[in-house]
């Protein structure tokens, strides 16, 4: 049986959907902030918790990094990621 990621319930195919991998109710994917409905066009998201694009922005970017909320800086894992595409991936046979 699938579990929500949101609110760790059983979910039904019928109000099941998945974003990012997480699987949640369509009632469960809305802003951890403001409980603003999400739609997948439009949203943000950090470690498994769904924001409305604004509440991201005025929650992250106003502290200018990401220890607020207890984790390093994700900018800098991004940063590493894409040098790390130079790096030959699996492309040897
Ligand atoms: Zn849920
Ligand atoms: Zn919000």
């Amino acid at each position: 049986k699938e579990m929500c990621s949101a609110c760790l319930t059983p979910v039904y195919p019928v109000e099941r959907m998945v974003v990012n991998k997480l699987i949640l109710h369509h009632n469960c994917f809305c802003c951890k902030h403001c409980k603003k409905k999400l739609s997948t066009h439009n949203y943000s998201s950090l470690y498994g918790e769904f924001y409305c694009i604004s509440h991201y922005q005025q929650l992250f970017k106003r502290k200018g990094n990401y220890e607020g909320f207890g984790h390093t800086q994700h900018k800098d894992r991004w940063l590493h990621k894409n040098k790390g595409t130079d790096e030959p991936d699996a492309k040897t046979t």
